[in-house]
């Protein structure tokens, strides 16, 4: 059997790491370098070129060198921004709208899949060559955000590099596995990652070995790219007001501008101030022009100042979700390249009063915690536990589009919840299950996952089949949904792969969204309530009419079953009505009179003389059993009659509280 190894598998750079001696390692590639460039290109001769070597033509090949092919995986051409698709190649949606990219020199479209595939087959050689050993699966990383779709095409580029996929790992939770490593204390860690494409941050709790991640939050449009973009536009703002020519209209003047531009900025790391020189940037009809230009670091910081803000709101969301304060947090991990820009240390200082710990090193900390997670699987390495959590709720519809969470946010993965559900119609045979995403308690304002159907259900009133719809989320947050019909064992299942598209700036503002609907929402919501409980007290009204017509008869409590005759009919006709006061009045109302002709239930239980027996004569005994609890047990009968008698009563022996927790499909 091959060996195992993790791959951080970053928009920017990829890194692979291995257990070796029951330690983690970082793997040089052939070039002798610890990342890997994650950039894929074909030559003037359609020869694939990967890494350092694609990295190079960049400049001169800018349209068949595919960088941030990351931002395009598991994604629709319309969910991509601006920012994603302004690229120097050529991006576009094919006729089903999937993301295509086009390489002149080959004349071929690409999905990113297949490009990435490449990548991985690049890093899975390199590794091999170094081990002296084949390697047949891997641990790869995501950004905690990415969806089931995003995960998925991972998996599946890797599949197409020939690699199995044992797990994918968050990489927050990767950086935090490499940092509590060997460390037995009980801590509170904040990761932060800022990479060059994505940013992450994760709170987790980490004891004895135990990774327990209690919130993440980020954005997957902001990294160290921002930061370059934000010299590229000063540096071309100035070149315009200057020369009246705008350097980003000109693929390769751009790819030269944000070349240097990143230069600057790593610098600047480093250094109080720097130099740009591109030389022959451009021609106009004076002859060839340069660009020269001095930057320091305080006029960088003051270019980024709003990609610091965009930086608070993911931290504080994370922290807001899981219950700590600032203080509680005993350590910080700082993770990715762009975390070495001193402004973006200062600003997690001031979120956390703890110095942030850089024991570990921000590029490859995430493909050792992978090669932890690969250890932990080969059996390597042992006394390791590992918990994610799902970023949004997931839940159904139920009757009236109230949503019904099944799973709620930041819940630990892998889980399995379940919960049973009822008709909403008497005689109903089918129920959908609409599963959904999202923080509002209103399902249609929550993103849809997929929907189903479970047919077959044999006539019964409404509230009587039961339904059992289970939420099962595996240790890669894929979700899988299933509902049984419980009388008769009949079950469908879905697996919910590539029917999420969520990007982490949809979850950022679903939740915000939610937080400033919460009052129009409860006021909706409470509309609904009342409708359906309003329904389900007339359902139990009416069969206790038909209970009381067959116990008293037609005439035997006439007074108090015409009462409740005349407030159903009252509830009914204020139902759709927008005065929740009157409806509320008759429901009490209706409650009232259902109250009356129980009692008379009680009383004609108690009394054996009862002068008006009704039906009851021509059932004769049956009666106490009616309504003893083990009655139905014997089953005596098996007509129609029985059934709805069997109904009610199971009715009764739930409905005494109407206002009880039934879910309706
Ligand atoms: P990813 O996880 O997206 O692949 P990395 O963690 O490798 O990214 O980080 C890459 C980003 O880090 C790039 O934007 C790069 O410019 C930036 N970076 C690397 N070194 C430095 C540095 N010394 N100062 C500032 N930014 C840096
Ligand atoms: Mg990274």
């Amino acid at each position: 059997m091959g060996q195992i190894v993790g791959i951080d598998l970053g928009t920017t750079n990829s890194v692979v790491g291995v257990i070796e001696a029951g330690r983690p390692i970082v793997i040089a590639n052939s070039e002798g370098t610890r990342t890997t460039p994650s950039i894929v290109g074909f030559t003037k001769d359609s020869e694939i070129v990967i890494g350092d070597q694609a990295r190079r033509q960049l400049v001169l090949n800018p349209k068949n060198t595919f960088y941030n092919l990351k931002r395009f995986i598991g994604r629709e051409w319309d969910e991509l921004d601006e920012i994603s698709i302004s690229v120097p190649y050529n991006v576009k949606s094919n006729e089903s709208g999937s993301v295509r990219i086009l390489s002149p020199n080959t004349g071929r479209e690409y999905a990113s899949e297949e490009l990435i595939s490449s990548l991985i087959r690049k890093l899975i050689n390199d590794a091999e060559t170094y081990l002296g050993d084949t390697i047949d699966s891997a641990v790869i990383t995501v950004p905690a955000y990415f969806n089931e779709s995003q995960r998925q095409a991972t998996k599946d580029s890797a599949l197409l590099a020939g690699i199995k996929v044992d797990r994918i790992l968050n990489e927050p939770t990767a950086a935090a596995l490499a940092y509590g490593f060997e460390k037995s204390s009980s801590n509170n860690v904040l990761v932060f990652d800022l990479g060059g494409g994505t940013f992450d941050v994760s709170l987790l709790k980490i004891s004895n070995g135990v990774f327990d991640v209690k919130a993440t939050c980020g954005d997957t449009q902001l990294g160290g790219n921002n930061f370059d973009s934000k010299i590229v536009d000063w540096l071309a703002e100035r070149f315009l007001a200057e020369h009246k020519i705008d350097l980003r209209r000109d693929r390769q003047a751009l790819q030269r501008l944000t070349e240097a531009a990143e230069k600057a900025k790593c610098e600047l790391s480093g250094l109080q101030k720097t130099k740009i020189s591109l030389p022959f940037i451009t021609t106009n009809d004076d002859g060839p022009l340069h660009i020269e230009e001095d930057i320091n670091r305080k006029l960088f910081e003051s270019l980024c100042q709003d990609l610091l803000d965009r930086l608070l709101e993911p931290v504080q969301i994370a922290l807001d979700d899981s219950g700590w304060e600032p203080d509680e947090i005993d350590e910080v991990v700082l993770v990715g390249g762009s975390t070495r820009i001193p402004m973006v240390q200062q600003l997690v200082k001031t979120l956390v009063p703890n110095e942030p710990c850089q024991s570990v090193n921000p590029d490859e900390v995430v493909a050792i915690g992978a090669a932890i997670q690969s250890g932990i699987i080969s059996g390597d390495l042992r006394d390791l536990l590992l918990n994610d959590v799902t970023p949004l709720s997931l839940g159904l519809e139920t009757i009236g589009g109230l949503m019904k969470v099944l799973i709620p946010r930041n819940t630990p993965i892998p889980v399995r919840q379940s919960d049973v559900f009822s008709t909403s119609e008497s005689n109903q045979s089918s129920v959908v299950v609409q599963v959904r995403q999202g923080e509002r308690p209103l399902a249609a304002e929550n993103k849809s996952l997929g929907k189903f159907r479970l047919s077959g259900i044999p006539p019964a009133p409404r509230g009587i089949p039961q339904v059992q719809v289970a939420f099962d989320i595996d240790a890669n947050g894929l979700l899988e949904v299933s509902a049984t019909d419980k009388t008769t064992g009949r079950k469908q299942t879905v697996s919910i792969s590539g029917g999420s598209n969520l990007n982490e700036q949809e979850i950022n503002s679903i939740i915000s969204e939610a937080k400033s609907k919460a009052n129009e929402d409860r006021k909706k919501r409470s509309v609904i309530d009342r409708k359906n409980n309003a329904l389900t007290l007339i359902a139990q009204a009416e069969r206790r009419l038909r209970d009381a017509s067959l116990e008293f008869g037609p005439y035997g409590a006439e007074r108090q079953q015409r009462a409740v005759e005349l407030a159903i009919q009252d509830v009914e006709e204020f139902i759709d009505d927008d005065d929740p006061q009157e409806l509320e009045l008759s429901v009490s109302a209706l409650q009232e009179a259902l109250f009356g002709l129980n009692r008379r239930f009680a009383a004609e239980k108690k009394n054996d003389n009862n002068p008006f027996q009704g039906i009851k004569n021509t059932f004769g005994s049956l009666k106490d059993e009616l309504f003893s609890d083990d009655y139905w047990d014997e089953d005596p009968w098996d007509n129609e009659m029985n059934s709805n008698y069997r109904n009610s009563s199971y009715r009764n022996s739930r409905d005494d509280d109407p206002w009880d927790n039934d879910y309706f499909l």
